[in-house]
Parts: C-alpha cells; structure tokens; sequence
C-alpha cells in the first residue's frame, strides 16, 4: 500500500481532489504546489494509516518507514538538506490534517529535526544564534507539550521568570544568550518531570510527533468537536510533514493568516493579520496582538501598528496576487496560512474560510454577480441551517450603553449573561438554565464545552483570528476579542474595567457587532434581514419545486410567518386556543359535562371564540391555504388539577367538587399519548368535532363576504388509523358546512383530510384516501408510534444510543429515513395511486430540518411545514433539495 504522497517543487502526488485520502491540509498543499505557488516542500501520510493505526492497536504496518525515509530523502532534496544531518539539518514541522477542517483541533509541531547539536549548524548557517535557539526553545515547548503530555504551564512559568528577571516586556527581546539560559532551564525541567533527558535522536522526534498526530484524533477536545459537527469518527486524519520555513528570523521575516474576504461581513476586501518575527500559533494564541495585512484595513481599525503592505510591499504584492488567483481557482473564499523568511513569501495553507451566516450569503451573492459561479451554486452553498444565526437579536440602538471596554467585533449578535471565568462554570450555570458570558484571556480548544454553554464569549486577547473568533463564528454565538482594556485578574477572580471591578455572576452584554462590552442587560432589537438575504431567497424560490408553510396558530405568528415567505399554514392546533385564561374553564366545563346537553352548552360559549380565531387567520393569510388540525391532545391534559381549579369548575356547573372530583378521576389515563385523544375525541364527542367545524365554516364565510379574498379551509382529521374513523368524522363535519352554507347563502370551498402519525394509516394510505383530499404527514408522532418510543422521555436514552453508536442522530430532530421514512414513501405512493390529484404535506418539526426536507423532496411531497423561524431555513433547503 502506498502510504506516502509527496509535494514539492511544482509537483505533488496529489491534489485538491484527495480530500478523503490526504486530509483536507494535505490535498491543497499538492494542490497549491501543482500550480507552481511557492509551498515549502514534504509529504503526507494518509488517512488510511490512521485507521490502520487504530484498526492494529496504535501500531504502523512494515512498509510504513521505509516510505517514509525516501520522503524524507526526497524532501531533503528539494530543500538542499538531509534529515538529521548535523551540518546542513532539515527541519520539519508535523501537522495534523483531517477531511472536515478541525480548525486548532489537533497539535502541530514546528522546527522538528534540532537538537543541540544541529541548533548550533542552524545558528552559524544563518549567521544568527538568536533566532536558532529561539526555534530550538519553541520546539521544545510544543515537543512536550505535544508529544510528551507536559503541561504548556511548565515552561510558560520559566519564560515568564526569565522576563521578568530580566525586565523584557516581549519574547522578542531575549538575546541568543537568554535562549540559551531557558533551553538549559527547561532541559533540566524535563529531566526532572519525565526522568528522561529530551530525546536528540529526530527519527525519535519524528516518530514521536507522527504517533501524536494519530493519538491527538482521539482526544478529549476533537472528540468533542466531531460531535459537535457530525463528523465520523472513522475518517481519521493525516499527517503532513513539511520543510520548514522560519518567520522568525528577524525583522524581514513575518507569519500570518487571512482570509481572501472579510469572513464577519463577507466584504470584498482581503482581510488578514500577521506578526513580525514570529512563528506559527503565535497569532492564532494571541501572545501578541497582531498587526493588519492591508493598508485599508490598518487605517479602519485606527491601529498604529504598520500594515504588511507598507512594511514588506513586495511580499504583499505576491500574497495578494497568489490570493486572488486561489479564490479564483477554488471559486470560494479561502482562508489562508503563510509566512514570509527574509523578504520571501512561503503559502502554507489554502482552505475555505469558515464565515458568518451573513457573511456567506453577501460571498455567494457577489460571487454570483461576478459569474464566478452560478446562482444555482450560490443557493446551494448556503449552510441553511446557519440562516438561524441571522435571527440572532441585535442591540437597540436607542438603548443607553455604559461601555465598559471596547475589544474586536469578533462575532456579529449580542448577548447579555453573568459572568463566569470558566468552562466549567458555563457549562453549570447552563444545566441550571442560567444565560452567561464566558470571560477568557483567551480561548483554547479545552474551552469548547464553554463556549457552547455560554451566550456569548469575551477575551481580553487575540485578534480576529484567534481562536475565540474562528470558534464563536462558527458557532454563531457573539463574541468581542482581545478587549485589551480589560483584564481579568485570576488570583482575585475579578474582571478589571475602567476603574470598575465585577465578580462571578455579574451582569454584562457584549456587541459583536461594534466589539463593545456593556454593564448590565441591554434591551435587543430583532434584526433586519440583509438585501443579501432576499436575493438568495429569492434564487432559492426560483429553484424550489416545494412549497413551504408554517406551523402557526395565533395570527402574531401567522404574520410573522408570512413576513419569512410562508406560503400557507400547514398545521394550525387548535388546541392551544383553549389554554387561554378565559376559555379553559368553558373547556373543562365541556370535558366534565355528564350529558350532552350539558356538553353543547359548554361548546356554545367556546364557539364564538374559536371563530374569532379563524377569522383574525384568515384576514392575516389573506387567501392562502390554512390547514386546521381538529382537537387532538388527551383530553387528560385539560383536566383541573388543583383543589381549587375543581372547585372553580364545580361553581360554574353548579355541581358539587367531590361529583367533580370523581369524574375527573375517572378520565384520568395511564398513557394518555395512546389514549383518548386525537378523532377518538371526536368520534366519542362528536359535538366537538362540529362545533370547531361550525367556528371554521362560519369564519370562512364571514371572511368571504368582508374581503372576497377566497379562502379554502383545509380541515385535518388527527390520528386516524382506519378509514371508518376518518368517514364518521368526515360525515359530521360535511353536514355542518352544508347548514353553514344554507345559514350564510355562501357557497364555501373546503378540502378534508387527515395526518398520517400512525403506521396502521400509513399502510391503508390508499383505502384512506377514498375520503382524504389531503395527507398531511405527523412524523413526530409517526417517529413515536414507529419506534414505540416516547419523545417525552426519550431524552434519557437517546443519548446513550448516539454514544453506543446505535443510532448516529436523533430520530425526532433528523427524519429516520429508512423506517418512518419508508412508512411515508408507503402512503405517497398508496395515496397517489387512490387519488391522483391527493395534497401531500408535513407537519411534524422535520418540516424544517434540512436532511428531512431533503426526504420530502425525493418523495415528492406538495410542501413542508415548519415552526415560522425557519421558513427560510426550508425554503433555502427546499431549493437545495431541488437542484
Ligand atoms: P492548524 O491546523 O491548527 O492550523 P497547522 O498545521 O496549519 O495547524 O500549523 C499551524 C501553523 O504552524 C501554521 O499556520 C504555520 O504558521 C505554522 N507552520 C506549519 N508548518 C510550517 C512550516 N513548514 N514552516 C513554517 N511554519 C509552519
Ligand atoms: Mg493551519
Ligand atoms: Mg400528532
């Protein structure tokens, strides 16, 4: 097996398409090398080793060194050295790579290859002792914290020592002489820790530094991401080896990132940062605050710091060129890793850039414009689900602002939170339901669990590129960063703000937008949706076959589903309508009636109510379809519970609380999920069924005569398991409408149908569609009655089944293809062949899940239904379903 692909001189082994085999870092390094950019040569390892790995008990197959030695020959050759050669060494760094970018998910180590003894061939072949015992000393930290599991702490002390000693404010001030010291400190240091001396042997590091990479697949922190992101555990990752290059070596030497547009806002317009003298992590960690690439980005943020254009102009020339020509070869935004040795531009890593929901939409749309791609693959390129970031509140800008530090606009939304300085303690306060801010100096991957936990995320360092930033973007949470006016002060658990001090659990809110920070909570506004936003809806609209409804009973969101381009309402519950204050007591006057006199009179005061409900719908839908789900929910949940609830109820009937009390035991059900609910209401109270039915056709009438506006009610039977349930119901509700009709003189249109939530009406889809005019599919509660299991209390076990790998996701947030989906597909097809022309729909909260959206389209459902907050989040997967 080959398990070894080299780049390097205009040429690699692979390219962009290799994703799977050499980890997304490796394809684009050969990519970049085949189209002759100037990428440091090296080799990667594939993915197929790291299952190997895993699949042998953390061991390499025979062939492996071997491999990797002619690499390293070939590498060597390219940079005109040799692999631990003690006059001319190579030096590599060792990165991780997996398919699915991990940004800072797994360890990188640079300068491997020096000892004590190459440290010095480095020193006297760059004519320079400080940058080469500064190289050895960064590696030796990231060595053992890598590779030997020594904590980051032990040498951050020693360092933080020597500077004070010797009274330098940055690391860039120690001389060749001081590297010298702390190496000596730290060698000693880890004798002492580990009882071993570091190892001087780089085949030894390099083994070691590979053997990390693969173990780092399975820490705690990428662990967490994967599950974050859905991201198999089974791709593994690889590792690239790459000659170095050394941003360090002085003043004419720099390492950066950027991104080819501005990830936050998706503005045309490089955007990107670098440190002078530094290498690798030091701008992602944040240790100093880093400087701006371009000229107009420097002179927007007002820093006093020099640009990269103006400090190395002909480097940023060939940046700048090689940028675009990226963006233009990949057709996408990309983010991008480079470092410049003396005066010479080095790329070391292409990738598309993570950005805001915001920010993708104004990328595609451009995009488009430009005819970079087409305005299919900009709808298509949307993460629908990230439009859920656009509806992040903002704050009200008529709000008073006490501002109490001012950091990066990081991540765009605000929020408001207690403070809390940990993960741990955002992770707590969270189970406890408690909204807070995580307060960090900065972010690392440890901080994962926290940053999700919290509302938003505030760091006192780092720039927009830090780790805290890529993080939060992606995560769509706010963040402000490296707020350098702040501090927080560990030893006392305080934040420090302008003269002002707060604890633990001390309210502030954070602006993403402006990267203010805030005392106290802030009143929010809701936000607009952007120019960028309606173009690609409207691109989506154009490409969707679907329609898209909304779920919604009260005419507030009735309106606002209309205002996110519902076509329709899918699902209207009725019952809700009856948990208002005034009405529950007619409810459970009607419920706990003895007779059905008693019951008509109960309805009797509902009815007017309901048909002021539809009415105010059908105003707000102007004409678009309605569908109206009859009462559905055991009666059960209607029924008084307290002493004094009985006793109020008891009054208005004028009967006694212990008659009452008796009758409401006697309704009382062991699993009133599977009980009388649903058209068994209907069937044992048929006056129900035709009261809502009587407030529905006397509604429409009424809006037929006020407005003309034609509205077709759509009434939806629930629970239906056989034919002969549906036509009883069926025969009350057509009787009403034919009095309403000869009452009113209105000739009213109306369609009745049923959910399909039982496998039983799934099966007899095509008996039950002699009387249905329309399915509308109920896939919470098919997922229920199909797996038999409760979503009320699911939640206990669910968790452990994606844990156990039983089942990769959630049957009740993601539709379960095969099972309920194929119950589905069953009654498509049965209903079809019954009724050509039968309506489809669904109703259940997959309407707005993007893979189960996608289901619907391959089954050629009519439209999806969702909650009226992600209409556009259906309407975008609707169209990405189509295309
Ligand atoms: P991550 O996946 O966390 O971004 P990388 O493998 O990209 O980790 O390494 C982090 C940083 O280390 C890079 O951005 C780069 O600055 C530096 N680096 C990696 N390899 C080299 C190299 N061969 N020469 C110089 N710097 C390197
Ligand atoms: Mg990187
Ligand atoms: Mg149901």
């Amino acid at each position: 097996t080959k398990w070894v692909y080299v780049f390097g001189d205009g040429r690699a082994e692979g390219s962009a398409g290799d994703k799977n085999l050499l980890g997304g870092k490796g394809a684009n390094l050969a990519e970049m090398c085949s189209l002759g950019l100037p990428v440091p040569p090296g080799f990667t390892v594939t993915t197929e080793l790291c299952a190997h790995y895993y699949a042998n008990d953390r061991t390499y197959p025979d062939e492996l060194k071997p491999q990797v030695e002619a690499a390293l020959e070939e590498v060597g050759k390219v940079a005109g050295r040799r692999f631990g050669d003690p006059a001319k060494p190579l030096l590599v760094s060792v990165r991780s790579g997996a398919r699915a970018s991990m940004p800072g998910m797994m360890d990188t180590v640079l300068n491997l290859g020096l000892n004590d003894k190459t440290v010095e061939a480095v020193a006297a072949e760059a004519g320079d002792a400080r940058f080469a015992y500064d190289s050895y000393r960064r590696f030796i930290q990231m060595y053992c914290n890598v590779v030997l599991g020594l904590d980051h702490d032990v040498f951050e002390e020693i360092l933080e020592e020597e500077k004070a000693r010797l009274g330098y404010e940055v690391d860039t001030e120690f001389t060749a002489g001081d590297w010298q010291n702390v190496i000596a400190l730290y060698q000693s240091k880890i004798e002492a820790e580990l009882g071993a001396p570091f190892p001087q042997d780089p085949f030894e590091q390099l083994w070691g530094a590979v053997g990390a990479v693969f173990s780092s697949w399975m820490n705690h922190r990428a662990v967490t991401y994967r599950r974050l992101h859905d991201i198999p555990e089974s791709w593994g990752t690889a590792v690239n080896v790459q000659a170095m290059v050394f941003g360090n070596r002085g003043e004419d030497s720099a390492t950066g990132v950027a991104f080819t547009r501005n990830p936050s806002t998706g503005e045309k317009a490089l955007y990107g940062e670098f440190l002078v003298n530094a290498q690798g992590e030091d701008v992602v960690a944040g240790i100093r605050t880093p400087q701006n690439i371009t000229e107009a980005a420097r002179l927007e943020a007002g820093s006093d710091k020099p640009s990269l254009e103006k400090l190395m102009p002909e480097a940023f020339a060939s940046f700048i060129a090689i940028a675009d020509a990226l963006e233009r070869h990949y057709c996408d935004m990309q983010d991008l890793e480079f470092t410049i040795e003396r005066g010479k531009l080095w790329m070391l890593q292409t990738r598309s850039g993570k950005r805001t929901a915001s920010a993708a939409l104004k990328v595609a749309v451009d995009m488009a414009t430009e005819g970079l791609i087409t305005r299919e693959q900009a709808v298509a390129r949307i993460d629908a689900a990230s439009l859920d970031q656009l509806l992040h509140p903002t704050i009200d800008p008529d709000a008073p602002r006490d501002v109490i530090g001012i950091g990066l606009p990081a991540s765009p939304g605000a929020a408001t939170g207690a403070i809390v300085f940990s993960s741990e303690a955002a992770e707590e306060a969270k189970a406890e339901g408690r909204p807070v801010i995580l307060v960090r100096v900065e972010t690392s991957p440890e901080d994962i669990h926290g940053m999700h936990a919290a509302e938003g995320i505030l760091t006192t360092r780092g720039g927009m590129t830090s780790h805290a930033a890529v993080v939060a973007r992606g995560m769509g949470k706010p963040c402000v960063s490296g707020a350098g006016s702040l501090r927080v002060d560990h030893k006392t658990g305080v934040l420090l703000a302008m003269g002002q001090t707060f604890k633990k659990g001390d309210v502030i809110t954070i602006d993403g937008a402006t990267g203010q920070v805030l005392k106290g909570a802030v009143p929010m506004l809701r936000p607009e949706l952007s120019g960028d936003f309606s173009t690609i809806m409207g691109w989506a609209d154009e490409a969707r076959r679907m329609k898209v409804r909304a779920n919604a009973e009260t005419p507030a969101d009735a309106r606002t589903a209309r205002s996110f381009g519902a076509e329709g309402i899918g699902l209207c519950r009725t019952e809700h309508m009856f948990f208002d204050d005034g009405r529950i007591l007619a409810m459970r006057e009607m419920i706990l009636a003895d007779t059905e006199s008693e019951r008509r009179a109960a309805l009797d005061k509902l009815l007017p109510m309901q048909r002021s409900d539809f009415t105010e719908i059908f105003e707000v839908m102007a004409g678009l379809p309605v569908t109206i789900r009859l009462l559905d929910p055991p009666l059960h949940e209607f029924l008084p519970k307290t002493e004094e609830e009985i006793a109020e109820v008891a009054s208005a009937m004028g009967v006694s609380a212990e008659k009452l009390r008796q009758r409401t035991e006697s309704l009382h059900e062991f699993n009133p999920m599977l009980g009388h609910r649903g058209c068994r209401l209907a069937v044992s109270y048929p006056e129900i069924a035709e009261m809502q039915a009587r407030a529905i056709f006397e509604a429409a009438a009424e809006a037929a005569a006020k407005a003309g506006a034609p509205v077709v009610p759509e009434i939806m039977v629930p629970l239906v398991g056989m034919l002969s349930e549906l036509d009883f119901v069926k025969a009350r509700i057509d009787a009403v409408a034919k009095k309403v009709m000869g009452e009113s003189g209105i000739a009213i249109d109306y369609l009745v149908g049923t959910m399909i939530e039982l496998p039983r009406a799934a099966l007899r889809a095509d008996e039950i569609a002699g009387s249905a005019e329309f399915f509308s599919f109920g896939t919470n509660d098919l997922t229920q009655t199909t797996f038999g299991i409760s979503r009320d209390d699911a939640a206990s076990f669910l968790e452990i089944y994606r844990s156990r790998n039983i089942i990769e996701q959630d049957p009740f947030v993601s539709l379960d293809v095969d099972g309920v989906g194929e119950l589905v597909r069953i009654a498509v097809e049965k209903g079809r062949a019954a009724r050509g022309d039968i309506k489809l729909g669904i109703c259940g909260e997959h309407g707005g899940d993007p893979a189960s959206i996608r289901f619907c389209e391959t089954v050629g459902l009519d439209y999806v239904s969702c909650s009226p907050f992600r209409v556009p989040i259906a309407r975008l997967a609707a169209a990405q379903a189509a295309i």
